[in-house]
């Protein structure tokens, strides 16, 4: 986690609420976000990410819940007076100015002196890679330098927290790519307190120090990218993020077993109603030989293969009719060896890689 920054601020949500009408946007939030952290929504569309964003940042007042940056409660301070950059989901920027006077629109409402306004916009530019472009129209510039000038506008004060709405999504996978890293550096340099939003969950994994996975204006379980992907709460985040297989298993005395067989996990199963196994595509192994001790083996009849470039899938079905889907590196031969449609297989399954969630969707 970044440090650098040490006028960041941490923040702290609590039971926050909104509803549009009978909509909970947000549906008694709370979070605490650590100074210098880098924090990401991630949800569906509507899921409340815009809505959580536009409270912190002081555009919306929630009908309940409380809002303090630092020590300081600012539920009722206005946007301007919250030390807060933005950019929002569309760039709104405005197409008539250039990219400097654009850059230099939050001094200018600060009533910065215009000397120091030139130098600060030009300092912001650097730092988002755009030094020399300030006599620019908007209208002159790609997607990914768009992006780049609401950054700038978005830091050029300094603001101790910045919140991000969706900053990449318009923008194509290889530009996207680039800019995801490309942020997080600017965000270990700055080190400034960051909100993130996006829908896109590998971009979520790549970015961020926690997420908080957010689902009919709820937060359904707040974690490192690696613990939510490897430990998801509930059966909403396992099929949110990643691609899983889900078989139902129930408990069984003090084991966890499927279709009677028991099963080996390493991490102790959740208490809920109801429960399943999380087996990752990437995570299942092709058994030739005699498995390890303690592999759960899985009889199972091939189906077909699907070759992706750099991995293939292969789907495979159960005694019990389940398909598990397994994933595979293509390295020199590994396609061409392949077991065919129809043939018996076992499948592999490590202890470590045996999760057991809870069942329920949310
Ligand atoms: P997201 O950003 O995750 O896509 P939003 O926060 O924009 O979701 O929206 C959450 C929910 O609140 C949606 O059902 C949306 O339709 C509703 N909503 C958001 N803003 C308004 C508004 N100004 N008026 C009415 N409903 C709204
Ligand atoms: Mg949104």
């Amino acid at each position: 986690m970044s440090t650098a920054n040490t006028q960041a601020l941490p923040i702290s949500v609590s039971h926050v609420t909104k509803t549009y009408g009978a909509v909970h946007a947000l549906d008694d939030v709370s979070l605490e976000i650590e100074s210098g952290e880098f924090l990401t929504l991630l949800g569906p569309s509507g899921s409340g990410k815009t809505t959580l964003l536009m409270v912190l940042a002081g555009f919306t007042r929630p009908d309940h819940g409380s809002l303090k940056f630092g020590d300081r409660e600012v539920i009722r301070t206005p946007p301007h007076l919250r030390d807060v950059g933005m950019t929002f989901q569309s760039y709104a920027l405005f197409p008539h100015m250039s990219v400097a006077g654009n850059v230099g629109y939050p001094l200018r409402l600060r009533n910065v002196p215009k000397a120091e306004i030139a130098e600060r916009v030009a300092g912001a530019l650097e730092t988002v890679q755009l030094g020399g472009f300030g006599e620019r129209r908007i209208d002159q510039l790609s997607g990914g330098q768009r992006q780049r000038v609401a950054v700038a506008r978005a830091i050029v004060f300094e603001p101790r927290i910045l919140l991000m709405d969706e900053p990449l999504s318009a923008l194509d996978k290889k530009l996207r790519d680039q800019m995801q890293i490309e942020l997080r550096s600017l965000h270990e340099k700055l080190g400034m307190t960051t909100v993130y939003v996006t829908h896109d969950q590998r971009e979520a994994l790549t970015m961020s120090d926690r997420i908080a996975v957010v689902n009919h204006g709820r937060i359904m379980q707040l974690a490192t990218p690696r613990d939510l992907y490897e430990k998801p709460a509930n059966r909403f985040v396992a099929d949110f993020i990643g691609d899983s297989t889900f078989l139902p298993v129930t408990r069984r005395g003090q084991q966890i077993v499927f279709e009677d067989q028991p099963l080996n996990h390493a991490a102790p199963a959740p208490e809920a109603p109801s429960l399943l196994l999380m087996a990752r595509p990437e995570r299942i192994h092709l058994l030739t030989g005699t498995p390890q001790e303690r592999m759960n083996t899985f009889e199972a009849v091939a189906q077909q293969v699907i070759y992706q470039g750099d991995s293939y899938l292969l789907n495979a079905q159960l005694h019990n009719g389940e398909i598990m889907s397994l994933r595979g590196a293509v390295r020199q031969g590994t396609v061409d060896g392949l077991p065919s449609e129809g043939d018996r297989i076992r499948l592999g399954l490590a202890p470590e890689d045996t999760v057991i969630i809870d069942g329920r969707e949310s």
